[in-house]
């Protein structure tokens, strides 16, 4: 009897051990794939969400639009004449600048309903839920402002320093807009911030289409430069 006792303690510590490990080599696999899932979803160079990750929190969001009625934004953000910084001052410090432009907007966007993300190369994207109109403009000068405060050198763009340019679009509830559209918008509005001269914001808000410039900021950017950093 005595023997047959230990023999089933034995076994019962060896299964314990046995249901012990594979628990952890379960947790450890569990962590490992929540690992691999948030790199797939990760820009390497900047750390941001990447194009993948992007469209589907656009999805997300969209749908949460529709349900509670609320205006959602997307903000096309291009550096500005980035290739000529590149010839001027090398790759790396090219890619050091899209780290510093990707760290403001981690900055200016907060909370589940706003995400920023590299769309690729010097391109951005962000999403904003709630805002609505002249708000949404007056986030995405934000951004503007935020970039040419890093007062970045850059001899190859008006003003010398590096600068953005943005382009607005909203989704906005029964508008039928289709996110490809929503793109299609914000990329128009860019295009345009371009053609008038870049370091500006252009703004497609209504369903009408019109386009509001937020801005033609070197002026406002030198004020910006003349105050003390800590006034900012
Ligand atoms: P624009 O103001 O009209 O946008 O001019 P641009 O020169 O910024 O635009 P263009 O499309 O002509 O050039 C984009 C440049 O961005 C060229 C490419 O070498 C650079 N670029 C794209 N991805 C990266 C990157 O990961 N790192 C660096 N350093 N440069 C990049
Ligand atoms: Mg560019
Ligand atoms: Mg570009």
């Amino acid at each position: 009897m005595l023997i047959l006792c230990l023999g089933l303690t034995s076994l019962t510590l060896l299964l314990q051990r046995e249901l012990e490990r594979r628990a952890q080599a379960e947790r450890a696999a569990l962590d490992a794939n929540k690992a691999l899932a948030e790199l797939a979803a990760t820009d390497g160079l900047t750390g941001l969400p990447n194009r993948r990750h992007f469209d589907a929190v656009f999805d997300g969001l969209q749908r949460q639009a529709e349900r509670t009625g609320e205006n959602l934004s997307l903000l096309l953000i291009d550096a500005d004449q980035f290739k000529r910084y590149n010839d001027t001052y090398g790759h790396l410090a090219g890619d050091e600048v899209l780290r510093t432009i990707a760290r403001c907007l981690k900055r200016q966007v907060s909370g589940p309903d706003e995400v920023a993300c590299r769309i690729g190369g010097e391109e951005f994207g962000v999403l904003l839920l709630g805002p609505a109109g002249r708000e949404v403009a007056f986030r995405a000068e934000h951004i503007r402002q935020a970039v040419a405060r890093t007062q970045i050198p850059h001899s190859g763009q008006e003003g010398g320093f590096i600068t953005v340019s943005i382009g607005v679009a909203c989704l906005t509830l029964g508008s039928g807009v289709t996110q490809t559209e929503c793109f299609a918008a914000a990329d128009a509005a860019l295009y345009e911030a371009k053609r008038r001269g870049r370091n500006r914001v252009i703004a497609q808000l209504g369903q009408s289409g019109g386009i509001t410039d937020r801005s033609c900021s070197a002026r406002s950017d030198s004020r910006l430069r003349s105050k003390p950093k800590a006034q900012r």
